[in-house]
Order: C-alpha cells, then sequence, then structure tokens
C-alpha cells in the first residue's frame, strides 16, 4: 500500500501503517500517534490505565477526532 497522504503531493512512499479511523495508508511522516489515555470500571472507582493505546490517526482524522475526545 501506498501512502495516500504522499499520492495527494505527487508523490511514491509505502506507507508504514494505516489510518485507524479512515483506513487509508500513511507513511510515517504523516503518521499521527495518539495515545489515548485508558480508564477501566465505574466511578467512583476509575483506574487509569498505565499505558495509553497508540493510535494510528492521520492529519485530517485527528483533526476531527480530537475536539470530542479531549475537553
Ligand atoms: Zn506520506
Ligand atoms: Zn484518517
Amino acid at each position: 500500500m501506498k501512502c495516500y497522504d504522499c499520492m495527494e503531493e505527487s508523490k511514491d512512499t509505502d506507507a508504514t501503517s494505516v489510518c485507524i479511523i479512515c483506513g487509508k495508508g500513511l507513511c510515517a511522516e504523516h503518521t499521527k500517534v495518539l495515545e489515548l489515555p485508558v480508564s477501566v470500571g465505574m466511578p467512583p472507582n476509575v483506574k487509569r490505565l498505565p499505558k495509553g493505546f497508540p493510535r494510528h490517526m492521520c492529519n485530517y482524522c485527528l483533526e476531527n477526532t480530537i475536539v470530542d475526545g479531549f475537553d
């Protein structure tokens, strides 16, 4: 698979990951890794897991997702 964002810039780069939202291929340069905090349990006994969930996203999806996720 080729990086979709590179294709739009008329470049030809192999994708190293895939956007988890829209599923398009992304090279390392165009991949945004978002570490989402993960919590388990119900209030008041909520535990924050020590490791976030690495999410690979394209620029577009990151911009459109982060607004709801982190307020
Ligand atoms: Zn790229
Ligand atoms: Zn995307």
